[in-house]
């Protein structure tokens, strides 16, 4: 539950009394009550598929509405619940509201969720994306877990074996940001990962640097091989896409197809899109 931080979770804070640590503190008090005050959002951001020219789901993304300081960026609190132990209660609210959300949608799209390593340390995080599944009455297949790639290497590595159990479940798990951790390439013998999503660094800057250029071309070749996805992130340009369509991507994710909305506006996103891939094809 959101409300409880782990023991000894205080302590760490109290060591430094400067002003950011001040904040810091204020922040997690704050964060404490956030679920229950119902103060957290999911916005969706769709995945395009190049090939099919249509959006095939969206990705959850974790907003929160603070009462005073307004709507706070996950990069900025997710690190403070990962820490005290806040990101199970918060993840086990992300991973049922999404499966809620995704229960109206058509059939034919996922939904992806952003997990912590962290997340993985607790046995029970099996159970409760069973029971968000059941519950939604949502088919697995439907439901995407996006993992970082450092989070391979981190002291709370995920236990493969509940991975293992998702993968057998029918529900798909994505690479996020790969390239930019230290993993090695063999991590990705050890699962069979649906899909890589190649970092958005690489996308910036691949039409102006040959070696991000040729990264992009190399990960795109690897899924290629061991016939999994790839979804490029980040996709901002015209000519961006263009690139990733010669060079044979599957999906891309960024502002060009489509910012993140709210869960009330992804109908009229679908609409809008269908629009836009019968005038282009
Ligand atoms: P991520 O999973 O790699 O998500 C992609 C981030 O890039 C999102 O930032 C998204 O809004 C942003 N983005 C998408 N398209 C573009 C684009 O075309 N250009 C640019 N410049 N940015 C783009 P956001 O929403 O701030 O999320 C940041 C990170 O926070 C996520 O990175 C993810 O690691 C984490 N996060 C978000 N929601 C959750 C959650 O529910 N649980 C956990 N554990 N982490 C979350
Ligand atoms: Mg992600
Ligand atoms: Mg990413
Ligand atoms: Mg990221």
């Amino acid at each position: 539950r959101a409300k409880q931080a782990g023991p000894g979770t205080i302590r760490f804070f109290e060591t430094s009394d400067d002003e950011s640590a001040r904040e810091r503190r204020a922040l997690l008090r704050d964060l404490e009550l956030a679920v229950d005050r119902d103060e957290l959002f999911l916005l969706y951001q769709p995945f395009f598929d190049i090939r099919k020219n249509r959006v095939t789901g969206f990705e959850a993304l974790l907003r929160w509405r603070h009462p005073v300081r307004g709507v706070i960026s996950p990069t900025e609190f997710i690190p403070i619940a990962e820490e005290t132990g806040l990101i199970h209660g918060i993840g086990e609210w992300v991973v049922r509201r999404a499966c809620s959300t995704l229960s109206n949608w058509p059939s034919d799209l996922r939904v992806a969720v952003n997990f912590s390593a962290a997340q993985f340390h607790n046995a029970s995080i099996l159970q409760t994306i069973v029971q968000a599944l059941s519950q939604a009455r949502v088919a697995p297949h439907r439901l995407e877990i996006e993992i970082t790639e450092s989070m391979l290497i981190s002291k709370y590595a995920p236990a493969s074996s509940i991975l293992n159990s998702l993968l057998q479940l029918g529900v798909t798990v994505a690479l996020d940001d790969f390239g930019t951790g230290y993993s090695s390439l063999t991590y990705l013998l050890k699962l069979p990962y649906t899909r890589i999503k190649i970092d958005q660094s690489f996308i910036r800057d691949m039409l102006r640097r040959p070696d991000s250029a040729a990264i992009v071309k190399s990960i795109i070749a690897l899924t290629r091989d061991l016939q999994i996805g790839v979804v490029a992130e980040g996709v901002e340009t015209a000519e961006q896409l263009d690139y990733l369509r010669q060079t044979n991507c599957d999906e891309v994710q960024g502002y060009l197809v489509g910012r993140p909305v709210a869960a009330d506006h992804v109908f009229a996103l679908l609409d809008q899109n269908k629009q836009w891939s019968t005038s282009a094809a």
